[in-house]
C-alpha cells in the first residue's frame, strides 16, 4: 500500500464485481474509502464486507434521479463529502439494428448515458463545495471503432466521451478534473459467456496477445484519480493491449 489515494472518499457504481470491484480494492489498497455503489443488494454487501471495514455499501439504481439524489444525499450525511466518483456501472443488451426492440435500446441509454449524467450532476455539487474532485467515466474502444450488434451500448460509450470532454471544460473551473477509461477486452461476468472460440479469436486481436484484467483498468483508474494525474483532464484513456492501435 503507497497511500495514493489516502482518505480519499470514493464512490464506484456497479462495484459489487467485475472491473468495479477490482477497482475498489485497489483504491481500498492505496487508502481510499470506497462506496460499493451496487443495484444487487447482496452483491455489493457480500463485495463491501470481503473488502473491510474501508468499503461501504450503498444500494443504488443510477438509472433512477431519486435512487442517485439518495445515494449521494446519504455519503453528505455519512462523510461529508465526495472526492473521485468512478462512473463504472454499465449493461449491454445486443442485437443487430434489425432486431433492436425499443425498450432495450432504452434501458442501455438509460443505465449507461443517463446514469453517468445523473451521478455526475449530484457529485459534481458536493465536490464544488470542497472545490476539489476526480470524475472517471467507463467508456469502451467500440466507442472508436463500433461493434456488431451493439446500437445501443456503442451509442452510450461514445455519448460518454463527449459528455467527458463537455464536463472537463464546464467543471474544470471548480477543480473538478473529468477524464474516460477505455477498456478493451476485459475478462468479467460481462463477457464470460461468450462462445470460447470467439474468446479466443478476441486475444489473438490484441498485439499484446491477451484479454485484460480487471487490474489492468483499476491500475489506470487510480493513476488518473491521483495527484499524479493533476494535469490530465478531458483525455481518454485506452487501457486494451493495443487494439486501437
Ligand atoms: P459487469 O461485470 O457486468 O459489472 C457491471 C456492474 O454494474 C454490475 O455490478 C452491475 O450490478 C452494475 N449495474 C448494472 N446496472 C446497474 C444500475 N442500474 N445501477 C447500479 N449498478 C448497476 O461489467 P464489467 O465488465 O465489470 O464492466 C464495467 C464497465 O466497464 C461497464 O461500464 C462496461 O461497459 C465497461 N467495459 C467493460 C469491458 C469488458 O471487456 N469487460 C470493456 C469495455 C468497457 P448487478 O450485478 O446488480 O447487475
Amino acid at each position: 500500500m503507497s497511500n495514493r489515494l489516502k482518505n480519499k472518499i470514493t464512490v464506484i457504481t456497479g462495484s459489487g464485481r467485475g472491473i468495479g470491484r477490482g477497482t475498489a480494492e485497489k483504491f481500498i489498497q492505496e487508502g481510499a474509502q470506497v462506496i460499493i455503489a451496487e443495484f444487487d443488494e447482496t452483491t455489493g454487501q457480500k463485495t463491501a464486507d470481503e473488502l473491510g471495514e474501508n468499503a461501504h455499501f450503498i444500494q443504488v439504481d443510477v438509472s433512477q434521479e431519486s435512487s442517485v439524489k439518495a445515494m449521494f444525499s446519504q455519503m453528505k450525511e455519512q462523510f461529508g463529502r465526495v472526492d473521485i466518483l468512478i462512473n463504472n456501472a454499465g449493461i449491454l443488451m445486443d442485437s443487430t439494428l434489425a432486431k433492436m426492440e425499443v425498450d432495450q435500446f432504452q434501458r442501455v441509454i438509460d443505465v449507461n448515458l443517463k446514469g453517468v449524467y445523473l451521478c455526475t450532476r449530484f457529485a459534481s455539487e458536493m465536490m464544488k463545495e470542497s472545490g476539489s474532485g476526480v470524475v472517471l467515466n467507463a467508456s469502451s474502444v467500440v466507442a472508436h471503432y463500433g461493434n456488431f450488434g451493439q446500437t445501443n451500448y456503442v451509442a452510450t460509450k461514445t455519448g460518454v466521451i463527449g459528455m467527458t470532454k463537455v464536463w472537463a471544460r464546464e467543471l474544470a473551473k471548480d477543480g473538478i478534473r473529468v477524464n474516460a477509461v477505455a477498456p478493451g477486452f476485459i475478462q468479467t461476468e460481462m463477457t464470460a459467456n461468450m462462445p470460447e472460440k470467439i474468446i479466443t479469436m478476441m486475444g489473438e486481436k490484441v498485439p499484446l496477445k491477451r484479454w485484460g484484467h480487471t487490474s489492468d483498468i483499476a491500475n489506470a483508474y487510480c493513476f488518473l484519480a491521483s495527484d499524479e494525474a493533476s494535469y490530465i483532464n478531458g483525455h481518454v484513456l485506452n487501457v486494451d493491449g493495443g487494439v486501437v492501435v
